[in-house]
């Protein structure tokens, strides 16, 4: 190889190595210039053929160039390290100094927070909470409350049967009859509380499933003005000043029967909000909350108790609806979607 052949490769590889800038082009560049088979290589070796005379310079020089692609591309590799460090440092870099991301702290379900709150005022009147089936034999949901075979409430369509004759139950009141069925000792004071199913079409203030809270005080001598100064004290303790009224009901299970309503916390009894009618009252204002009454002697009957000496009252509150009202949330059902944003409104409102 002559001095001319050597400044030619090292020609070649400087402009191959202008344009290498990853370590595979550097390893693939090493390869090819000190590899055994590079011409570096074989032009050492081939020193022999080499005339006695020129080989002591032909030799110098191939090491010469030899040494000069071995520190440039070393050079070229601690360049590219470099630069991919730099660029990581640079994507990686962060400030140590920095406060720390706030992690949002779990919270109750809004629903939750609305029957502690129920249970809290229940427990300051003696009030004790009390467990029950969903899926309840129809006997517990119907036959027991005064709701015999014929009755609408029984039908297909509000109702979810499960197979073996079995009924979601549509009200808490199951767990009270079972209750009553044991015979306990009076006076009773119980709440019931959890899910209830009704077959019903979604809307604002309707669900196929909602929270319901009921109770049952059955003692001897209750009258109707115990009925209406405990619904006074609950709903009050509840709501506050808000405005409320009773009204006439019918329930099957109780009679006389008495409805209970606050003024509509959406729309402050207006019955229009931002211009349209309020979903949560459907305009009227006012938005029932319990349903309540004297238990129906037939009732105390199928369990045994003569109504000439025992009586009792009875009082249910839709929790669902009581937390979209506390909460002043126009549509109920979004107490079952997943949006944080609403939950968290919710819980501002309930505290
Ligand atoms: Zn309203």
């Amino acid at each position: 190889m002559s001095a001319l052949d050597i400044d030619a490769l090292v020609a070649t590889f400087r402009a191959r190595l202008a344009e290498a800038d990853d370590p595979d082009a550097l390893e693939a560049l090493r390869r090819d210039y000190l590899g055994k088979k590079s011409p570096i290589k074989l032009a050492l070796k081939g020193l022999r053929a080499v005339s006695a005379e020129d080989r002591p310079k032909v030799a110098q020089a191939i090491q010469a160039a030899q040494k000069q692609v071995e520190d440039e591309l070393t050079a070229a590799r601690e360049a590219v390290e470099a630069r991919a460090l730099a660029k990581r440092l640079d994507a990686e870099w962060m400030d140590l100094t920095m406060p720390g991301l706030a992690t949002p702290r779990g919270a109750r379900h809004p629903l939750t927070v609305v029957e502690d709150r129920v249970m809290a005022v229940m427990r300051q009147l003696g009030f004790a909470l009390q467990d029950g089936p969903e899926v309840e034999h129809p006997y517990y949901n119907f036959d027991a409350l005064n709701i015999p075979e014929h009755h609408p409430a029984r039908d297909m369509q509000d109702t979810f049967w499960v197979d073996g004759g079995y009924v979601l139950r549509t009200h808490t009141t199951s767990v009270q009859a079972r209750l009553l069925e044991s015979r306990p000792a009076l006076p009773v004071r119980v709440v019931s509380m959890g899910r209830v199913y009704r077959n019903e079409a979604v809307d604002a203030t309707h669900t196929a499933m909602f929270h319901q809270f009921e109770g049952i005080w059955v003692d001897r001598g209750l009258t109707f003005a115990h009925l209406k100064g405990t619904l006074a004290f609950i709903a009050r303790a509840l709501y506050g000043d808000r405005p409320i009224r009773f009204k006439p009901k019918f329930y099957p299970y109780t009679e006389p029967s008495v409805g209970v309503d606050i003024q509509c916390g959406a729309c402050a009894g207006a019955g229009r909000v931002d211009g349209h009618g309020c979903e949560a009252c459907h305009g009227a204002g006012w938005v029932t909350i319990l349903g309540s009454g004297m238990i129906h002697p037939k009732v105390f009957l199928e369990f045994g108790y003569d109504p000439a000496e025992v009586s009792g009252i009875a009082f249910g509150l839709g929790t669902t609806r009581m937390a979209s009202q506390w909460a002043g949330v126009e549509k109920a059902r979004k107490l079952y979607e997943q949006d944080l944003r609403v939950h968290q409104t919710l819980h501002r409102g309930a505290r």
